[in-house]
C-alpha cells in the first residue's frame, strides 16, 4: 500500500488555536442517554435539565439560634422586653401563633412560626426567666431564610450539559430526587504502534522500550469516565493498522493511536486514516507534539498522536481532551485559564511555534514562581511527573531571561 504523505493534506503546519478550533468545531454531542441512581451519577454529564419539584428550603426558616419575633414589636431606639411563648426545632416547629409582646426560642433550621418574621441572634437578646431583653437596631426579616430562596420550585436547578460533582449530587439529593438522566458514557478504543515496542511482563529485547502510552492513556481516560477498548500494540505494518483500524472505528465513538504519525518510513498513520476516511490535518506548530493528525473514519473521530510520551500528554491536554468532553456532552466546554507568574530560570524558545514545558510552580519568599521541571526532553515523562503546571510559551515569544513574566496552566483542573 502506498503510506507516502502526499495529498490535499499535505500542507503546512496550523497554529494550536487553529487546531483546537477545527477539532472542537467539528466534534459533536452524542446522542444517548440513561437514567442513574444519583450516587451513579457522580463524573457524569446531566442529558436533561434537572427542574426543582420544590422549593428548597421548602418553608421559611431560621438561618441562626435565637428567638422569632414580630418587627412591628421592635423599638427603633430602646431595648423592648418580650414574652417566651414556646419553641421551636429543626424539624419541631412551633404550631402557636406569635402575638403582639410575643417571642418563640428557635434554633437554626426551625420553621418559622406563623405571626413572627424576624429572628433575633441569641447573643443579642438577653434572657431573663420567662422573658427577652431586644436591643434596638434589628432589621425586620433578618437572618430568615426564605422558602424558594435556594431553589424555587419549578426553575432549572442544573442545566443539561453539567458535569456532576459533588455539589450537585447534594443539590439533587436537596430536591428529592432519587435519578437523573445522563449522556451515555464515551467509548474510546485506543492502540499503540511501533516495532519497538514491547508489552510489560516480559524481558525486553535489544532496541525494545517497554509500551507506557497505553497507560498513560487509560489513565487519562479512567479519570474521565471513558468506557475504554485497550487494542494493545500494533505493529508498524501497514495491514496489521488497517486490521486495526477498522476493528476501532467499528466498536468505538473516538480512537486514539499513538506513535507512527510523522514521517519516517515506518510512519503509515496519516496515509492510513486518509484512505480510510478524512485527515483535517496532521501538523500543529507546538512543541512537543507537533505531528498530530485529526480526522474521523465514518461517525468514528480519530486522533493520531505522537508517540514520544510526553507529547502524548501534551497533545491529549491540549487538543483532545476537550474534544471527548464535548462529545460526551459537556456545554459549555471548561475554561483552561493562563496565569502569569515570573519565570526563575532562562528558556530557549524558537518563534513561530508554541512550547509546553513541563512546569513546577514553587513558593519563594511568599510569591509564587515556575521553573522548568528537570528535563524537557519530549521522551522524558519524568518531567510530567515532577511538573504542576505547564508553561506555555505563543508563537510570538523568543528566548525567556530569568526573571521574565511567563504563561503557566495549572494541571490542577485539567481532567
Ligand atoms: P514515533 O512517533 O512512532 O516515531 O515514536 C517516537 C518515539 O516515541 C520513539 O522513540 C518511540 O520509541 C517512542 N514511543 C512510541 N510509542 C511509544 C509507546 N507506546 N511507549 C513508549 N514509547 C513510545
Ligand atoms: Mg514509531
Amino acid at each position: 500500500m502506498d503510506a507516502g504523505c502526499s495529498g490535499p493534506n499535505d500542507r503546512k503546519s496550523i497554529t494550536a488555536t487553529e487546531a483546537k478550533r477545527i477539532i472542537l468545531g467539528r466534534v459533536q454531542p452524542l446522542a444517548g442517554w440513561e437514567r442513574v441512581a444519583i450516587r451513579s451519577a457522580l463524573g457524569r454529564i446531566l442529558a436533561d435539565d434537572v427542574v426543582a419539584p420544590c422549593n428548597v428550603p421548602a418553608h421559611d426558616n431560621s438561618a441562626m439560634d435565637g428567638y422569632a419575633v414580630r418587627a412591628d414589636d421592635l423599638q427603633t431606639d430602646g431595648e423592648m422586653a418580650l414574652q417566651v411563648v414556646g419553641t421551636a426545632l429543626a424539624g419541631r416547629g412551633f404550631s402557636g401563633l406569635v402575638g403582639p409582646g410575643q417571642a418563640v426560642r428557635i434554633m437554626t433550621g426551625g420553621v418559622m412560626p406563623a405571626g413572627a418574621n424576624t429572628i433575633v441572634v441569641q447573643e443579642v437578646a438577653r434572657r431573663d426567666g420567662g422573658t427577652i431583653v431586644v436591643p434596638p437596631g434589628i432589621r425586620r426579616g433578618q437572618n430568615v431564610r426564605r422558602a424558594g430562596e435556594d431553589l424555587a420550585e419549578g426553575a432549572v436547578a442544573l442545566p443539561r450539559g453539567k458535569l456532576i460533582g459533588p455539589a450537585e449530587l447534594g443539590l439533587v439529593a436537596s430536591l428529592g430526587l432519587a435519578e437523573v438522566s445522563v449522556h451515555r458514557r464515551l467509548r474510546v478504543a485506543f492502540f499503540s504502534t511501533g516495532d519497538e515496542l514491547a508489552s510489560i511482563g516480559r524481558p525486553l529485547a535489544p532496541g525494545e522500550v517497554y509500551d507506557s502510552n497505553r497507560y498513560t492513556l487509560y489513565g487519562a481516560l479512567a479519570k474521565l469516565g471513558c468506557d475504554i477498548v485497550d487494542m494493545g500494540v500494533v505493529p508498524d505494518q501497514p495491514e496489521a493498522l488497517e486490521t486495526a483500524f477498522r476493528n476501532a472505528a467499528a466498536c468505538a465513538d473516538v480512537v486514539l493511536t499513538t506513535g507512527g504519525v510523522s514521517v519516517g518510513e515506518a510512519d503509515f498513520i496519516r496515509a492510513l486514516m486518509q484512505r480510510l476516511g478524512e485527515v483535517s490535518f496532521w501538523k500543529i506548530d507546538i512543541k512537543p507534539g507537533r505531528p498530530m493528525a485529526f480526522g474521523r473514519i465514518g461517525d468514528t473521530w480519530m486522533f493520531g498522536l505522537p508517540g514520544n510520551p510526553v507529547a502524548v500528554l501534551v497533545t491529549y491536554y491540549q487538543f483532545v481532551v476537550d474534544a471527548l468532553l464535548k462529545i460526551a456532552g459537556l456545554d459549555p466546554l471548561p475554561e483552561r485559564p493562563l496565569t502569569r507568574v515570573i519565570c526563575s530560570e532562562a528558556i530557549r524558545k524558537l518563534a513561530n511555534r508554541r512550547e509546553f514545558l513541563r512546569g513546577r510552580l514553587f513558593e519563594d519568599n511568599g510569591e509564587w514562581k515556575v521553573r522548568p521541571a528537570g528535563k524537557q526532553g519530549s521522551g522524558i515523562l519524568r518531567s510530567m511527573s515532577e511538573a504542576n503546571c505547564f508553561i506555555v510559551l505563543d508563537e510570538n515569544q523568543g528566548d525567556v531571561a530569568a526573571g521574565d513574566a511567563v504563561h503557566v496552566q495549572l494541571f490542577d483542573g485539567l481532567v
